[in-house]
């Protein structure tokens, strides 16, 4: 999966008419390109309008932005991977900070997520990333580790290469204070070594996304770091016109 990766979060937001005048939106606007892939994760109350917003654009995938560790049964309020598969989506968020921190997701449950994902055929991108703190008491690389590992423990070297890692620090997500270029790139390059640590040259193939506080002006210079295979975007993604040039970097 290293092909360039755009990845538009779209979190609660983006009702299903909103998401049917944005899809005729930027399907009028973005061209495909077959040397990028795009994917949106809306709201999964709009997941099916997307989908079928995109019917004839196989240049553009849909994914959940969060499922449960079972496929079935009594867990309200959740999403079962296939159902979510089979109401079109094919990738699935796993770790975001967000669940992370506000719902309180563990290690544990991502790495049954990503079994779970894999069960119903949906391509898991796990979320990595240190908090403020973690940062600044120097452990940015434990943490992450930590998380990598926790969340690939069950899956095959086939899965990690065909998958995607997004490293998306906390203290950046929806704050408006980005990494620099060289900081992400230092932290791609140590998940790079720690896939191909795991999974010899398998790790090499997967891609992994930069996310946090992506917008139109630090779009290009986070995109061309090195080791950075792609852009996991929250809010810059909820406008057409912005996101549509985020794509095109
Ligand atoms: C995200 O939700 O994954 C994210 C990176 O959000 P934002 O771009 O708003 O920081």
């Amino acid at each position: 999966m290293r092909r360039p990766v755009f990845a538009a979060n779209w979190k609660m937001n983006i009702g299903p008419t909103e998401a049917r005048a944005f899809m005729a939106a930027f399907t009028a606007k973005w061209t495909p390109r077959a040397d990028r892939s795009l994917i949106f994760f809306p709201s999964a109350l709009s997941l099916g309008t997307v989908v079928h917003a995109l019917a004839g654009r196989s240049d553009i995938a849909v994914g959940v932005q969060n499922i449960w560790t079972e496929d079935k049964g009594a867990f309200t309020g959740e999403n079962s991977a296939p159902i979510a598969a089979e109401a079109g989506a094919r990738y699935t968020l796993v770790g975001h900070s967000e669940r992370r921190h506000i719902f309180g997701e563990t290690d544990e449950q991502t790495a049954k997520k990503c079994v779970a994902a894999v069960r119903a055929g949906l391509t898991p991108i796990l979320c990595v990333g240190e908090l403020l703190e973690e940062r600044e008491q120097g452990i940015t690389h434990d943490v992450v580790l930590r998380q990598l590992t926790a969340g690939l423990r069950e899956l095959s070297d086939e899965t990690i290469a065909s998958m995607a890692v997004a490293y998306e620090p906390v203290w950046a997500i929806g704050t408006g204070k980005n990494a620099t270029p060289e900081d992400a790139s230092a932290v791609h390059r140590f998940i790079r070594d720690a896939l191909i640590e795991r999974s010899g040259i398998a790790g090499e193939s997967t891609a992994i996304l930069y996310g946090g506080s992506v917008n139109s002006t630090n779009c290009a210079s986070l995109r061309a770091a090195d080791h950075v295979d792609g852009l996991l975007v929250g809010g810059a993604s909820l406008d057409v016109d912005t996101w549509a040039r985020i794509c095109g970097t």
